[in-house]
């Protein structure tokens, strides 16, 4: 652990300055480094020595933005992927054998679900789900060959929390690995570490860039654990680009502030929404009428920038509500400087029956939207005349 506070490392944690002296660090696009002699290289391929041999094993640019995950979420090391759904793949298809088993939220991102029900049982690895609401029911889940316990939190698009603690003490009762998707609260909201998880996934797409630029994502955890999902993805090729890995390690150095920005106008709109005459409910987890407020209070520091809500006419008053915006973005996105707004029953979920969103917590009125960082004065504007 490092003993600076959170914003210095995001700052300070920087790959070594070249000959050069630069004070931001360069981008080093170039796909391999190069040796001084046949015993430079054998050493450095049989890993006697810690240095770049290729860019999709390691680069400058990546292992700084890594780095400084791992020192966010107190981890011990990491590995920087592609996108945010490599990160998830890579680390099941590192740590996974077939027949292995997962016990996982039923609310988890729409292509990790379908990696759980159509591309894991190819290998005979299967998934069984508990229900938000259902944690007693989880040990109920675990068989003889469940290896992970797998979660988000906050879920996606409903805004539940589940209690990381709780499913810390799960996993170390029946020796699970327990594998959390940290991307809605980012590494300044929630250390999933601190209670008891095994490795922490993000995808950098969303407020770690924060500005809708790139795509990336991020595997942190202990040192055995990596280095398994290092030479899996060594070999199969899932590696961040030098490039991302550059515009990701800024980003961090103002993630705090964006993060806390982002928050802070949440919450406002959260209250805004909560005393509007057309809305059924609100969900927000720093809201006191939030199910699990006291959970979301003991592991998280701010309540986050998603903010679900109930508009009152189902399907068709949604599609209204999305005809009548005018400065937000519809998009699929979320974590932008840009407030963007969903209505998944008509878009993202569409194709879902009404069973299985009822399921997940979708409605046929539920509206997400992804705080940005405008003013918030205007966010609340766009949303109160698109409402009435
Ligand atoms: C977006 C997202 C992912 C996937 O990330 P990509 O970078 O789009 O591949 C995974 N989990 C959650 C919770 C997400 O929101």
């Amino acid at each position: 652990m490092s003993d600076y506070h959170f914003e210095t490392d995001a700052i300070r944690n920087q790959t070594e300055r070249s000959q050069f002296s630069e004070h931001s660090t360069p981008l080093y696009l170039t796909s391999s480094f190069v040796f001084d002699d046949a015993e430079e290289m054998r050493a450095s391929f049989a890993e006697e020595k810690q240095r770049n041999l290729y860019s999709r094993f390691s680069n400058p640019n990546t292992t700084e933005f890594v780095d400084k995950i791992v020192k966010m979420e107190g981890a011990e090391a990491g590995y920087a992927f592609a996108t945010g759904m490599s990160a998830v793949f890579s680390t099941f298809g590192a740590l996974l054998n077939a027949g292995d088993h997962i016990v996982s939220c039923r609310s988890v991102f729409g292509s990790t679900h379908s990696m759980f029900t159509k591309y894991l049982p190819k290998w005979n690895i299967e998934t069984s789900y508990f229900k938000i609401n259902e944690t007693e029911k989880i040990e109920s889940l675990i068989q003889p060959n469940t290896k992970v316990l797998y979660a988000e939190t906050p879920t996606n698009p409903g805004v539940d929390i589940i209690d990381l603690e709780l499913l810390g003490e799960i996993a170390k009762k029946h020796n699970l690995l327990l594998i959390i998707d940290n991307c809605f609260a980012t590494p300044y909201l929630q250390n999933p570490i601190k209670f008891g998880a095994d490795l922490v996934i993000h995808s950098a797409t969303k407020l770690i860039d924060g500005q809708g630029r790139v795509l990336g994502g991020v595997t942190v955890g202990s040192e055995d654990l990596i280095r398994e999902i290092y030479l899996f993805s060594r070999n199969t090729g899932p590696a961040m680009s030098p490039f991302n890995a550059w515009v990701l390690s800024k980003s961090l150095e103002t993630l705090s502030i964006r993060v806390e920005k982002h928050c802070e106008n949440a919450m406002k709109v959260a209250e805004f929404l909560e005393d509007n005459a057309t809305v059924n409910f609100v969900k927000y987890p720093f809201l006191k009428s939030h199910p699990q407020y006291e959970v979301a209070k003991k592991q998280m520091r701010l309540g986050g920038n998603i903010v679900a809500f109930e508009i009152k006419g189902g399907i068709e008053a949604g599609r209204a509500f999305l005809n009548k915006i005018k400065m937000c973005s519809l998009s699929a996105n979320l974590g932008d400087t840009r407030s963007i707004v969903t209505h998944p029953a008509s878009t993202t979920h569409a194709s879902l029956s009404e069973e299985d969103r009822l399921e997940v917590g979708i409605t046929d009125g539920l509206v997400r939207v992804s705080v940005g960082l405008e003013h918030v004065d205007d966010i609340i504007a766009d949303l109160k005349q698109a409402l009435q």
